[in-house]
């Protein structure tokens, strides 16, 4: 998500910002502008710079304000109404909405206001939000946004707009990004810092868990509706989601992963020729493995950088072709030679399986597994399409049915322990998880009333309650 207020360029800008989060979603763009009198909205299938590069459709949103999203699916369908930002005319005058995370009592809450008479225009649990605030009986529209957040769960950082306002919110644990920045002296809210690099923008800070600020002609207003909380920022967001050359939360994407890669190499070493990245996402890892074991990083896998990322294509099969499409074996580098490969994570083992016998192929005598992340045991429900438990192959193997499953030589998974000392962040604390992580430890910070029919759990309450 992407969003500036009071510049002459905004929308040129915003695609230029949404361009440098391709990563955070493919299959859909879109931007909604405002000129001072009328919204005006492109949404598209397909990628920014396929869509939003031509003069023409920049030229078609106009105005000193705009705001644009990128789509990941993890809610509603692929198709065009459920392409964000999502928009709707108010009493109080046009809204626009993007979301990136997703809501636990999303389709609960849709289904109450579908009962009361709501129209639903989209099949996401964004829109939910929309008719939240619609239906807020409130003056001030921050106070109307606000009575939305307080009837929703889950993650969430939204990035809106109105006639006179743009506004960011991020949930009270903070599970996923957004930061604030600056150019020519006009606010700029993002979902990561790489965004703002991309347009020569300053970063100013990051907006902080719980919190909702606004921007208007008066300046900028920080709203803290929320007991306080403690920050439990999503840990695969340093493992895989962010952009490697972003900060978040005030940490160097590619130093963590670099630090995961060592941590590894301490916790599971192995005797091999060469260390070898399973690109992209497993460089700066491999990295780190390298430097800490004192065995030579060699790039043994060529990446194709023109077919998108397979964890996030929507059908098994097409996860199959784009494996083979996206990778090549570097013979030169892998024959006759012991190697470890070293990987961000394995979620289904598709992928690590066909790699592994790719490097046979290419003549490897030893092929060597590391995964710079604890296994995925447990499905997301705030944001990351991971499939089912029982698609996850760490929650239906154990480490050696794992190995035999890909067919490594060894596999080896950083511990949960190891990944906080990465973090930088010492042993995991028990009581108070420093992150969301529970891919890997089954522990959801919030309630899931959709999955469970229940509210916020005693044991959230009890934090909450703490929290005062
Ligand atoms: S399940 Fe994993 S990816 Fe999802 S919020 Fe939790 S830590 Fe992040």
């Amino acid at each position: 998500m992407f969003g500036i207020f009071g510049h002459p360029d905004a929308a040129a800008i915003t695609a230029l910002g949404l361009h440098a989060l391709q990563h955070r979603g493919q299959e859909a763009a879109g931007i909604v502008s405002f000129d001072g009198k009328r919204f005006h909205s492109e949404r598209r299938m397909g990628l920014v710079g396929d869509n939003f590069s031509r003069r023409e459709v920049i030229d078609r949103l106009p105005g000193m304000s705009a705001v644009g999203h990128v789509r990941y699916s993890t809610t509603g369908e692929t198709i065009l109404r459920n392409v964000q930002p999502l928009f709707a005319e108010l009493d109080a005058g046009g809204f626009a909405i993007g979301h990136n995370g997703n809501l636990t009592n999303g389709i609960t809450l849709r289904k109450q206001l579908v009962r009361d008479g709501a129209m639903m225009q989209s099949t996401t649990d964004t829109e939910v939000m929309l008719h939240l605030v619609a239906r807020a009986r409130r003056n001030r529209f921050v106070d109307r946004f606000i009575e939305g957040l307080r009837q929703i769960e889950g993650a969430y950082a939204f990035v809106a707009m109105t006639n006179k306002k743009l506004v960011g919110a991020r949930d009270p644990l903070g599970i996923r990004p957004l930061v604030l920045g600056k150019l020519d002296g006009c606010p700029i809210l993002a979902s990561e810092t790489c965004a703002l690099d991309v347009i020569g923008a300053t970063y100013v800070r990051d907006i902080e868990n719980g919190e909702v600020v606004v921007f208007d002609e008066d300046g900028a207003q920080s709203h803290k509706p929320f007991p306080p909380m403690q920050a439990r920022p999503c840990i695969f967001e340093y493992i895989y989601f962010a952009r490697p050359d972003s900060v978040v939360g005030g940490r160097s994407v590619y130093d963590i992963r670099k630090n995961m890669g060592a941590e590894l190499a301490r916790e599971a070493p192995a005797s091999a020729d060469v260390i070898v990245p399973v690109p992209d996402s497993g460089v700066p890892a491999a990295l780190g493995f390298s430097q800490a074991a004192g065995i030579p990083y060699e790039l043994g896998i060529i990446r194709n950088h023109y077919v998108g990322r397979t964890f996030i294509e929507p059908t098994q099969q097409i996860r199959q072709l784009g494996v083979r499409l996206k990778h090549s074996a570097n013979r030169a580098v892998v024959n006759g030679k012991r190697i470890v490969l070293v990987d961000d994570s394995i979620v289904r083992g598709t992928t690590s399986t066909k790699i592994v016998q790719m490097m046979r192929d290419a003549g490897a005598s030893e092929v060597h597994f590391r995964i710079a992340s604890p296994p995925i045991t447990h499905p997301d429900y705030y944001g990351i399409d991971t499939p089912e438990r029982d698609k996850l192959l760490a929650a239906t193997h154990d480490l050696e049915g794992m190995r035999q499953f890909i067919g490594a030589d060894s596999l080896a998974f950083l511990s949960v322990d190891g990944i906080y000392r990465a973090m930088g962040a010492g042993a995991r604390d028990p009581v108070r998880p420093q992150f969301t992580d529970h891919c890997f430890t089954g522990e959801y910070p919030t309630g899931l009333t959709d999955q469970t029919g229940q509210q916020n759990t005693p044991r959230q309450l009890s934090l909450l309650a703490e929290a005062g």
